[in-house]
């Protein structure tokens, strides 16, 4: 078995921990954005997952300031005892807003002194070069990370999903964000309706060939309020059931490049609007499962890698 710290994985834990050298929690804020795909832009029904808060359920309140809302996150973990704070822009589309205002929050968020760094969730259709020269110059004074929702790299689920971009949009801000060395984070989806093991695997190792720093492994959430429910209610599809989910995860780890630190193996749909799977809503089992079952089987992140090299060697 191959270990990064207790865990077979290169977990966000042990990133944190080698980067920082002390315990850093993730404060969600909200900084008042909205979504092309919800504004008509792109489209007006949003992703067909997303909820009415934009995927940005456990985030602050976008009526209070950005400093007003970490101060908040900061006291809701005070009982972890932290040392720093990744101020994380969650709620909705995070650089869909004029520049001056992006310059604005990011700054609020960089210069309170608590935080450690940013993280700005995102679409790749809304990075322009002056957004990027902007999270250039605020990543030399704290890291500057964006996380884009990719969902999965299959252009018939994406078309599905509504998601609004092509991969080759995806592609070109990678390597857009990669040239002024700002990390970038991946968010993926598991139990996508009409993606079996075989699709996923495809996006995972789609992701090994990408300079990506971080992955969001994330279970589809079926929540109140979207048009994933109707689709679910009308019995178009079925969401995944906790084993399945666990063997689906640790196939991922099993063929994801080691060099990509997981954020993310599960994901906690908000409570008051959450269908299906209703397993989830214990994300601490999730987890249980996960890691016993990894070491069940002796799985580590990439295993499968190293055996394909070494089976291509011979
Ligand atoms: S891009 Fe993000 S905020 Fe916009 S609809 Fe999709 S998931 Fe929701």
């Amino acid at each position: 078995m191959k270990y990064w710290d207790e865990k077979p994985y290169y977990s966000l834990n042990y990133y944190l921990k080698q980067t920082f050298h002390e315990k850093v929690y993730r404060v969600a804020l909200d900084a008042g954005m909205t979504c092309p795909n919800r504004d008509g832009t792109i489209g007006t029904g949003g992703c067909i997952f997303c909820s009415a808060g934009g995927s940005g359920d456990f985030a602050g309140d976008r009526k209070e300031s950005i400093t007003q809302q970490i101060e908040h996150g900061i006291q809701g973990l005070k009982k972890f005892h932290a040392d720093g704070y990744i101020a994380y822009f969650q709620a909705y589309t995070n650089t869909y807003a004029p520049l001056s205002y992006l310059k604005q929050v990011y700054t609020e968020a960089i210069e309170h002194p608590q935080v450690k760094a940013i993280s700005i969730a995102t679409r790749p259709d809304c990075l322009s070069d002056e957004t990027i020269a902007l999270l250039a110059t605020l990543n030399k004074k704290k890291p500057v990370w964006v996380e884009l929702g990719l969902q999965t790299i299959h252009e018939e689920t994406a078309r599905y999903i509504r998601r609004g971009y092509l991969l080759e949009c995806f592609e070109n801000a990678v390597t857009r964000l990669r040239s002024k060395k700002i990390e970038v984070i991946v968010h993926t989806i598991l139990g996508l309706p009409g993606e079996n093991r075989e699709d996923i695997l495809e996006t995972i190792h789609y992701l090994n060939r990408m300079d990506i720093q971080g992955i969001k492994l994330q279970l589809l959430h079926v929540l109140e309020g979207t048009d994933l429910a109707k689709d679910y209610r009308l019995g178009n599809f079925q969401v995944l059931e906790l084993e399945e989910y666990v063997d689906l995860v640790v196939d991922c780890i099993a063929n994801l490049s080691e060099n990509i630190v997981i954020h993310r193996l599960t994901g906690d749909g908000p409570k008051d609007i959450l269908i299906a799977p209703l397993w989830s809503t214990s994300k601490m089992q999730v987890l249980n499962r996960i890691h016993h079952r990894l070491k069940e089987l002796g799985i580590w992140q990439g295993k499968a890698l190293d055996r394909r090299l070494c089976e291509e060697k011979v």
